[in-house]
């Protein structure tokens, strides 16, 4: 049977979980460590219980690895919780109205997750995000949109 978390990887080190197609180096966006497959017991997970399944690995093979680096994870932390700022700050200005921004691109659908949840990669988040991961981004320059949900480029 084929695995529902197939090219689904999480990092020992700070944590992250992420979808890496089979062509992508397997490292963390984060924090440039190691990732792992996930572990063959996760499909007693359901798709639905993708959270419920995040907080597992963490508990049992994340927080248990010598790998793991508190600081690594809070600074994981902090970046996605920028990014939810930023979706929220987006979304509040919608509902406002304020559809006139230059990222109101139109919805695109994660071909991992199928999730609308997707943004435009401005040019300036490619020369940020390659300013701080370095050389293991240049490959995302290459992608135009980035999954809010799954965290795929694509
Ligand atoms: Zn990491
Ligand atoms: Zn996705």
């Amino acid at each position: 049977m084929k695995s529902a978390w197939e090219d689904r990887y999480y990092c020992r080190k700070c944590g992250a979980m992420s979808v890496i197609p089979p062509w992508k180096e397997k490292t963390c966006k984060y924090c440039g460590s190691n990732v792992y497959p996930f572990p063959e017991e996760c499909d007693k997970f359901s798709r639905e219980e993708y959270d419920k399944l995040k907080e597992y690995i963490r508990e049992k093979y994340v927080m248990t690895s010598p790998e793991f680096n508190q600081r690594s994870a809070q600074f994981r932390e902090k970046i996605q919780a920028e990014g939810r700022a930023i979706d929220a700050a987006r979304d509040a200005a919608k509902a406002a109205g304020k559809t006139t921004s230059p990222s109101g691109s139109p919805k695109v659908e994660c071909p991992y997750c199928h999730s609308t949840n997707t943004k435009k990669i401005s040019t300036l988040s490619k020369a940020a995000h390659t300013y701080m991961f370095g050389i293991f981004s240049m490959s995302r320059n290459s992608k135009n949109f980035h999954c809010n949900k799954c965290g795929a480029d694509f």
